[in-house]
């Protein structure tokens, strides 16, 4: 069936499930096989003697390009994941780019590898690729569900500390103001008492979706534990924040939550803590915020309290606190 060698690899590289282009240091593709694996109908070999910007978006050629040129200049082995939407494809005709098969959006994987010259002084890479759009998606659903309150669908407490840490180290680039506020259910063992547990529930759904609904896309909201919620508002200074607060607090004690035939109105304690000089860590900006929150509870509930350093830690009664201090 082969007459010669040649033929044989040739027959291989053609039947490999991974499109395997070689392309050249201006981003020209010199070579193309296999590929039956990942399109059927996308005929790879049209592509050789073209270069990346004939076949690519402007920015999509350019990003490609850099990799070739860091794998050329570094002569390493590069793993990359891109996407390319519909239109980031110059060649696709009409007919195809109304093809409802065709995803909006595609993502790829490729390994580049370096080839060094053989017979020209030309540098070349090898770009094997194969399209991992299923894969890409199924990470970002359980990435997504990983980070998710299943109750309320707002971050959950490990995404959201995250979330704070990670604004938190970024504060020195950005010369910014950093707030925390901590929510907490007014008396909610009493609803709980009066609906049951799973009632209950939909009183932390609501109070959540108000929260949510009172803050910025750039902000976030995260349950910390059972009627408890943490809320982090970056570029904002407290007495703004204090705006947000008064916000949400007026909403939540606004808005009737019906279940199970009463008509519950929630309200909530909050604490609001600012990042500075004197806060060296998200740990110590929770506990301020915690400790502001705790003054809104012992000063009567359904209030804003700012943390300043004068403010009395009223978290523990002072009798309580001994009692357990000795018993431990
Ligand atoms: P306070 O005004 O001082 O906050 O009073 P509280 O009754 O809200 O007191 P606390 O915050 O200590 O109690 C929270 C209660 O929330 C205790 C627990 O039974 C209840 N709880 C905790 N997690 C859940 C949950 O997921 N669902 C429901 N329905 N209740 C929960
Ligand atoms: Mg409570
Ligand atoms: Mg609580």
């Amino acid at each position: 069936m082969f007459n010669s060698r040649e033929q044989w690899l040739d027959f291989i590289l053609n039947a490999l499930p991974d499109h395997v282009f070689i392309l050249d240091k201006n981003g020209l593709y010199v070579d193309s096989y296999g590929g039956q694996y990942n399109s059927e109908n996308f005929d790879a070999k049209s592509y050789i003697g073209l270069s990346l910007d004939q076949v690519l978006s402007p920015a999509k050629a350019a990003e490609l390009q850099a990799c070739i040129d860091q794998v050329i200049e570094q002569r390493e082995t590069l793993v990359v994941r891109y996407s390319l939407k519909l239109q980031d494809h110059l060649l696709l005709s009409l007919e195809e780019l109304h093809n409802a098969d065709i995803p909006e959006e595609s993502w790829f994987e490729a390994i580049i590898n370096y080839i060094a010259p053989i017979n020209d002084d030309s540098h070349k890479v090898m770009w094997s690729v194969r399209n991992v759009t299923q894969t890409h998606l199924l990470e970002k659903k359980l990435k997504k569900l990983s980070e998710t309150d299943e109750l309320t669908g707002v971050l959950n407490r490990r995404a959201f500390l995250l979330e704070l840490e990670q604004a938190f180290s970024s504060l020195p680039d950005k010369n910014e103001h950093l707030v925390c506020l901590m929510i907490d259910i007014d008396h909610f063992k009493e609803i709980n008492d009066m609906v049951g547990h799973l009632s209950g529930d939909e009183v932390i759904k609501q109070v959540a979706s108000i929260c949510q609904k009172q803050i910025r896309n750039s902000d976030h909201i995260g349950r910390l534990g059972g009627e408890e919620f943490g809320v982090v508002l970056s570029n904002t200074n407290a007495i703004q924040a204090f705006d947000v607060a008064e916000r949400i607090r007026l909403s939540i004690r606004s808005t009737v939550c019906p279940v199970d035939g009463h008509d519950i109105y929630p309200t909530v304690s909050i604490g609001i803590a600012e990042f500075n000089q004197q806060v060296d860590s998200v740990k110590a900006l929770l506990i301020n915020a915690d400790t502001a929150m705790y003054y809104s509870k012992r000063m009567g509930r359904d209030q804003v309290t700012i943390y300043h350093d004068t403010l009395p830690d009223l978290k523990i009664h002072s009798a309580a606190k001994t009692r357990i201090l000795k018993a431990s």
